[in-house]
């Protein structure tokens, strides 16, 4: 069965393109019947907190990924943090000495700088030429007795080509004499990343590994340790890098760039799973709105893209304004509703009110906050603070006052709400046009705005519903103007 992995390094949020990694695991597993393993990389004890740890979890669950197995919820191939590991990796590390694929060795730094310093000399790569990767066994014994510190390091093979096809950018190939050797086990005894990420995949089993393009130079040398220890390699798909629409890397200039942050901002955890999902993936079609569900269905690693992917808010506004209108109606209710709370425009979020507020918004926003100053607006609107729209100001100067005085003077006599009561709100307006001599656009529009303040927006009957209904706060005070 296929076994996936996401291996986030807990050293801060987790960032979309570390969510995206997730849920491309997540859904590759899922599609598949597969596995996904969380796997904690705290290898960098300086850097790793659990906090950030726990922040990350709690961002995955949020978007409402799942795993089979990790440091949370346990699994046969435990522990899964790193810094847990340790006996593992001294373990494989011995093996590779005992077999000849690794050696303890004793250069001093400032060997190997002038090591360097020749290589560069010479325009060669960057390589170590320290005698110890041919030393004998007296030597090695030798300075093992006088206690001098040492690494040990991996012997990588001469002359050879190490390719992979990997699943998204097909054969990608290294000449082996373009590396050195490399040290596996610091002189602390503490392993090093790229030992500790192929010695994991390898120990659990994973089959397939799908991560981010920047991590596509390790891979040579997590293939040379497999190959050294007889694991079979597994699959590599390296994903493009996601940039912003300026095409530079996506940074926190260009706004929120984490889960967390979009959570808080109010994003649905379905649409960020959407969004997420055609960032390097499509299935062929146009299709652009998935529910979770359908996209695990319709997955597939073939149609990830290869060229970099842009993370456009503009798209992700429109695609959340999409999910809000496929929820079902109760749950607008209940998220709309908690935003009018919340911001103090209504007493509770069952009431009648809140019902019909939500329907009159729901078609129109793209975050669930924006609920609130549709709310706000409808409420208690500005008149004078819109009036320097040009084409506002057109119908204003239309003998606008006329027409405020009639909408008040319904008001005052109850017409008004009779015709709401009647949901007859258009005859109400006809009355006016008809006293007023006036119709089409110089009587809706004019009547629009005594009403609600703005020149678009939703209808003036539902918006009349919606300020006669039961629960609206006393601060409704829609004729000010
Ligand atoms: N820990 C690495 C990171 O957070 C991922 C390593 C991998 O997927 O192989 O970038």
């Amino acid at each position: 069965t296929v076994r996936v992995r996401f291996a986030p390094s807990p050293t801060g949020n987790l960032h979309v393109g570390g969510a995206r990694t997730a849920l491309f695991n997540w859904l590759y597993a899922r599609n598949l019947g597969g596995k996904l393993i969380l796997r904690v990389e705290d290898t960098d004890q300086a850097r790793s907190t659990r906090e950030s740890e726990d922040a990350m979890v709690r961002d995955l669950k949020w978007l409402g990924l799942d795993w089979d197995e990790g440091p949370d919820c346990g699994g046969p191939y435990g522990p899964y943090r790193q810094s847990e590991r340790q006996a593992i990796y001294k373990q494989l590390a011995m093996q590779l000495v005992e077999e000849g694929h690794a050696y303890p060795c004793f250069c001093t730094d400032k060997e190997l700088t002038m090591m360097k310093e020749e290589q560069e000399a010479k325009k060669l790569p960057p390589k170590y030429t320290g005698k110890w990767a041919t030393a004998s066994e007296e030597e090695v014994d030798a300075e093992m007795a006088k206690g001098t510190p040492f690494v040990y390091r991996f012997r990588v093979p001469e002359g050879e080509r190490i390719e992979i096809d990997d699943m998204i950018r097909g054969k990608v190939g290294w000449d082996t004499d373009t590396l050195g050797d490399f040290v596996l086990l610091r002189s602390n005894g503490l392993p090093v990343y790229n030992f500790c990420v192929a010695v994991d995949d390898a120990t659990m089993g994973i089959t397939h590994v799908l991560r981010a393009e920047e991590h596509l130079p390790n891979t040579l040398r997590q293939a040379l340790v497999y190959d050294a220890l007889k694991f079979p390699r597994p699959k590599f798909g390296h994903m493009s890098l996601i940039l912003a629409p300026d095409r530079s890397k996506l940074s926190k200039r260009h706004g929120a760039t984490s889960v967390g942050q979009f959570k808080d901002q109010g994003y649905l955890n379905k649409t960020m799973i959407n969004y997420l999902s055609l960032l390097g993936w499509n299935d062929g079609t146009e299709q652009e709105i998935y529910e979770t569900e359908e996209l695990v269905k319709v997955f597939s690693t073939d149609r990830i893209n290869k060229s970099p992917a842009v993370f456009d808010v503009v798209k992700l506004n429109w695609m959340n304004g999409q999910h809000i209108r496929l929820l079902p109606e109760e749950e607008q209710v209940a998220m709309i509703g908690a935003v009018l709370v919340n911001e103090g425009l209504a007493a509770s979020a069952d009431s009648d009110f809140v019902k019909k507020a939500v329907k009159l918004c729901a078609n129109g926003i793209e975050l669930v906050e924006d609920a609130a100053k549709e709310v706000r607006d409808i409420l208690a609107y500005d008149l004078a603070g819109n009036v320097s729209d040009e084409k506002m100001k057109k119908v204003l100067e239309d003998d606008f006052g006329e027409i405020a005085d009639a909408v008040i003077a319904g008001f005052e006599s109850g017409e008004l709400a009779a015709a709401i009561e009647a949901n007859d709100f258009k005859k109400f307006v006809n009355g006016i046009g008809k006293t007023l001599d006036r119709k089409g656009k110089r009587l809706f529009m004019p009547v629009r705005i005594a009403l609600t303040g703005r020149m678009q927006g939703p209808d003036v009957g539902e918006v009349l519903d919606l300020l006669s209904s039961e629960g609206v706060p006393d601060s409704a005070v829609g004729l000010e103007a």
